[in-house]
């Protein structure tokens, strides 16, 4: 059962490393330096290291089960209180080389990543993303302190590299306008109380179908709290993308 999922994804992988041949990438792994024996992006350690989110998982916030067997069903939280977007889905899982891969983007500013990255998005989510029918990206915003410090947000990076036919990507749409405190060490509940009124629109939407597109989700109280606040702003619907998925459960 995990056979088929994994090979999907490695096959993404493969693909995606093919594709960014013509742009002439260096014949080591971009995340360990390893030489490839044939150009591309990612060495075969690291490919195999990135592990998609596979079922059982919840349909809802893509939270994995511990259970190794069994059919997909809602996760506690989203049982007790029903995240205000349709779904969420994320390209992996955060954990090995799929975690190193985000943190290098996201800390040490290694822009070779975002494209093989958001490539990996695309493949993965390619059906969800079809069937949504977005109107609309929009990256989860830094508050403006820590945009200057980190000099970009890995979020735009991501909805940019993303290349979705026709689909805008509505980069100053929503703001952080207040800094929260950092959300590891909280629990889900104060994650959220945490985030009140730290994001607003810009304008107002008019029934859009807005993609909401994050790095990494762990509760999903930003995607909860973002969600909340588009669709009060007039959003028709928000769908959630991440790259990668943290597991509650280590
Ligand atoms: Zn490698
Ligand atoms: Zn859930």
């Amino acid at each position: 059962m995990l056979q088929l999922p994994l090979q999907r994804f490695l096959a993404c992988l493969r693909r995606e490393s093919l594709g960014l041949l013509e742009i002439g990438l260096p014949s080591v792994c971009l995340l360990c330096r390893q030489s490839l024996t044939r150009p591309g992006t990612f060495c075969s350690t690291c490919l195999h290291e990135m592990r998609p989110v596979t079922s059982p998982r919840c349909p809802r916030c893509d939270l994995p089960f511990a259970a190794l067997d069994g059919s997909d069903h809602l996760c506690q939280p989203c049982t007790l209180l029903p995240p205000p977007f349709l779904w969420a889905r994320s390209a992996g899982l955060y954990q090995d080389s799929l975690r190193r891969a985000v943190q290098r983007l996201k800390f040490q500013g290694d822009f070779n990543l975002d494209r093989p990255l958001a490539g990996l998005m695309r493949s993965v989510l390619q059906q969800s993303l079809e069937a949504y029918e977005a109107d609309l990206l929009v990256p989860v915003p830094l508050f403006r302190r820590r945009l200057r410090r980190r000099g970009f947000n890995q979020a735009l990076l991501l909805a940019r590299a993303l290349r979705l036919e026709g689909l805008p990507v509505a980069a100053r749409l929503l703001r952080r306008v207040r800094d929260t405190a950092p959300q590891s060490g909280l629990k889900a509940i104060q994650r959220r109380q945490n985030l009140r009124g730290a994001f607003e629109m810009e304008r107002s939407l008019r029934g859009e179908r807005v993609l909401l597109l994050d790095d990494v989700m762990t509760t999903g109280a930003t995607a909860r709290e973002c969600s909340r606040v588009l669709l009060a702003g007039g959003a028709g619907a928000v769908a959630v993308a991440v790259l990668a998925r943290a597991s509650l459960h280590g």
